[in-house]
């Protein structure tokens, strides 16, 4: 964040706002942890806060510190429209643009709010008044983090704070290990264990609370995995069917994707999920080394997200969006074999 950035931001919280901040659409650990560690921080600072998700996430992101506050724009909906429209300030997080809000969109889009954007993802759009965006970021959490530094706010930092920054930065970053994970990083990770995080635990709760159906329908992703060893590829689907067999529950796919990119040699892996209700094929896009999955996601199916991990969607059945895929695959023969 640049100076004239903080000095405005400093000059709006200086005033009492009426603020809601928002994640993107099916938000994950680092969607719902930087917006319940903002929250807290906010609401530290004496400010009216309302966290507004557009929809629901997994139940192993219930437990984060502030879980109860958030407005589920779906379920909530009367409250959560109330809270937008009084919005004097709208922070949006982990997000680059106001199509990632799904049904809210259009609600966002006609707020008179000021709008300040805290974001990795690339091509950030220009809706924001104040546009924190840095790609370079292992997560929109180790931002929140930063943005509270420049706020000289780090004497607030508390252990639910910690806590919700220490998610966010632990599932963004597939537990450290990701390209974007930096010294900066590991330094925010250990003043955040030093303000009361409970590093061991925080894993437990994210992820040792599988159920057994969702093993059962992890070992049919992995038995309808397919390979590609020509593209270094390996694709997963799941079907409706599959899903509804083995009692889907919104998360449980949550990781599937990244079983690929550990067989030796695939560099692009890929899932395909049936969302029958949507009318959607969702899919995942990983990738390891220099094959950008936000490229292929942006120019080929509809989505975007970052160079290594992506989402995109099809509205084609999966037969179709599969055949697509494959022959989409053979033009980046050159670029999957480096
Ligand atoms: P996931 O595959 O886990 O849903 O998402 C991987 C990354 O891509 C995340 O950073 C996510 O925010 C982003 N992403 C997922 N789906 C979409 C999409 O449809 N459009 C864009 N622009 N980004 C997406
Ligand atoms: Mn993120």
């Amino acid at each position: 964040m640049n100076l004239a950035d903080i000095t405005a931001v400093k000059s709006i919280l200086s005033l009492p706002q009426k603020i809601v901040i928002v994640p993107h659409k099916n938000p994950d650990g680092d969607a719902m942890g930087s917006c319940l560690a903002l929250y807290a921080f906010l609401k530290g600072m004496g400010q009216t806060v309302h966290v507004v998700a557009p929809n629901d996430y997994p139940k192993f992101l219930k437990w984060l510190p502030g879980n109860e506050h958030v407005l589920n724009f779906e379920r909530e909906n009367n409250e959560a429209l109330a809270a937008l429209q009084e919005a004097t300030v709208i922070f949006t997080l982990d997000f680059n643009d106001l199509s990632r809000c799904g049904q809210m969109e259009p609600i966002l889009k006609a707020s008179n709010a000021d709008f300040i954007m805290i974001d990795h993802h690339q091509q950030p759009g220009d809706y924001a008044l104040v546009a924190y965006s840095d790609v370079c970021m292992s997560s929109t959490c180790e931002m929140v983090y930063n943005f509270i530094e420049y706020l000289d706010g780090l004497d607030s930092l508390d252990k639910d704070i910690a806590t919700n920054i220490y998610a966010g930065i632990m599932t963004d970053t597939g537990s450290f290990k990701y390209r974007s994970t930096s010294s900066r990083t590991h330094r925010v990770v250990a003043d955040l264990i030093d303000r009361g995080a409970d590093n061991m635990d925080i894993h437990r709760q994210v992820f040792d609370t599988n159920s057994p159906s969702r093993l059962h329908l992890l070992g049919v992703a992995l038995s309808n995995m397919v390979i590609l060893s020509e593209y270094c590829t390996a694709y997963i689907t799941l079907t409706q069917e599959e899903l509804d067999q083995y009692d889907f529950k919104k998360g449980d796919t949550e990781g599937f994707v990244n079983y690929g990119l550990t067989l030796e040699g695939i560099i692009f892996a890929v899932i395909f999920i049936e969302n029958r209700e949507e009318g959607i094929i969702k899919i995942s896009f990983r990738s390891v080394g220099d094959f950008s999955v936000n490229e292929f996601a942006r120019e080929h199916f509809n989505g975007g997200g970052h160079d290594n991990a992506a989402g995109g969607r099809s509205e084609d059945s999966m037969e179709v969006t599969i055949d697509r895929f494959t022959t989409i695959l053979k033009n980046y023969k050159s670029k999957l074999n480096p």
